[in-house]
């Protein structure tokens, strides 16, 4: 199988979730579910873009020009005079453009000759530092559509089309699983001989969170069969099950063979792909199951490319993969033929506007570091025997990093 089939297989088992009502300052994260309509005009009416004077610009058509001043308007002050020919009116940032104003000349290009008297230096166009009503959006319009992944700019346009709750896929839960007698959970005591600590429960944690998700469950299991049977029982209630570790055909690789007992029906096991190539997935009732095999870069990848799409899909998103990018090799890489390979990578513009991207050292699948200091994926298909340097390759940005 390969990633793309593996990932096909997986979608078709996908229902979206259902939705809830949640306040803005709760929605981050989420995706939303309704189109949002805006309620008034963005902006709601022409206003001022700068500090200064609204004025008639056809009073300025000699300068300098000497206006009378008549009044002020701050912002949240409904206008109740006219801006006369031959006068100015102070207003301030955001403040509604009065009647009879055409053009807003800011302090800079004026002198402030007396209490009632000022003088303009610089001339106008019409409409000059006018912010106008609806350039932002119409009344009525829709300025987010159903299916947005929910960030910090999607939730200040939602806020200003005049709402304050809106329509959410739920976030899925996921019951994260870890397993292996190697590992050390007590943190009190010092690292014993042949064991090491637990690097995927936390990894995963914090994946499922960045996809909008949450964790009920965050469980261990030793590798036996029944301690392995107890915590997928304990986790059968999320929506997804993630277990690290065991999906492998080492003889205490026990995840497929106690799944296999309860009413597991297995889709795939084993994607032609490096790393990650034994993951497991499955239906448990109307969970969805993925085994990751335990190697910490191998189950964080597979979480990227399968899980955090899956999530994103099951909340709504219309977007669930990373877009794709052309970047140019910036030295050779080895690959195995016939595997896609998922290379971490540190993708950089350079000067000439060239994106390049050079892997991040050593790939095995055990170096954390290598994905640690990647900020994406370089995508190697199955066919492509080792690129050379200055070749043309697919990159995928990681969620939580930045190209510069
Ligand atoms: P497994 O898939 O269980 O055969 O594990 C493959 C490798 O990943 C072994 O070297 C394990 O020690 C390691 N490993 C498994 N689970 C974890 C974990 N939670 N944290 C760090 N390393 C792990
Ligand atoms: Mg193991």
């Amino acid at each position: 199988m390969t990633p793309k089939e593996a990932f096909q297989k997986i979608h078709s088992e996908i229902s979206v979730m259902p939705t809830e009502k949640l306040s803005l300052r709760e929605a981050f994260g989420r995706v939303l579910r309704e189109d949002i309509v805006a309620q008034e005009a963005i902006p709601p009416f022409d206003n001022s873009a700068m500090d200064g004077f609204a004025v008639r610009a056809d009073d300025l058509t000699q300068l300098p020009t000497d206006l009378h001043l008549e009044g002020e308007l701050a912002a949240g002050e409904a206008p109740n005079i006219e801006v006369k020919p031959g006068a100015c009116i102070r207003i301030m940032t955001g403040a509604q453009i009065p009647l009879g104003a055409d053009a807003v000349v800011p302090l800079e290009w004026t002198t402030e000759i007396n209490q009632e008297t000022v003088r303009i230096r610089r001339k106008p166009e019409r409409g000059t530092y006018i912010r106008r009503a609806a350039k932002d959006a119409s009344q009525g319009t829709t300025v987010v559509k159903s299916g947005t992944r929910i960030t910090p700019p999607v939730i200040g346009m939602i806020a200003a089309a005049g709402y304050d709750k809106i329509k959410v896929g739920k976030s899925p839960s996921v019951a994260v699983i870890v397993t292996g007698n190697e590992l050390h959970l007590d943190m009190t005591s010092p690292l014993p001989p042949a064991r090491i600590y637990d690097a995927n429960g936390p990894g995963l944690f914090a994946q499922v969170l960045e996809a909008g998700a949450i964790v009920p469950d965050s469980e261990v299991a030793r590798d036996n069969r029944d301690d392995l049977a107890d915590q997928i029982r304990r986790g059968m209630d999320a929506d997804v099950m993630v277990i690290s570790g065991g999906v492998s055909v080492g003889k205490y690789d026990f995840v497929q063979e106690v799944l296999e007992r309860m009413e597991f029906e297995k889709r795939f096991w084993r994607v032609r792909q490096r790393p990650g190539g034994p993951m497991l997935f499955g239906v448990l009732g109307s969970q969805l199951v993925f085994g990751l095999p335990g190697n910490p870069v191998s189950s964080a990848i597979c979480f990227q490319q399968y899980v955090r799409p899956t999530l994103l899909t099951m909340m709504g998103a219309v977007e669930i993969h990373p877009p794709r990018m052309k970047a140019k090799l910036g030295s050779s890489v080895r690959k195995k033929a016939g595997l896609y390979h998922f290379v971490r990578g540190k993708a950089k513009w350079r000067e000439s506007g060239q994106l390049i991207v050079h892997t991040t050292g050593p790939q095995a699948s055990n170096l954390y570091s290598s994905l640690q200091h990647a900020n994406c994926l370089i995508h190697l298909e199955e066919e492509a025997i080792d690129p050379s340097e200055g070749e043309e390759v697919i990159i995928t940005p990681l969620p939580w990093a930045v190209i510069g």
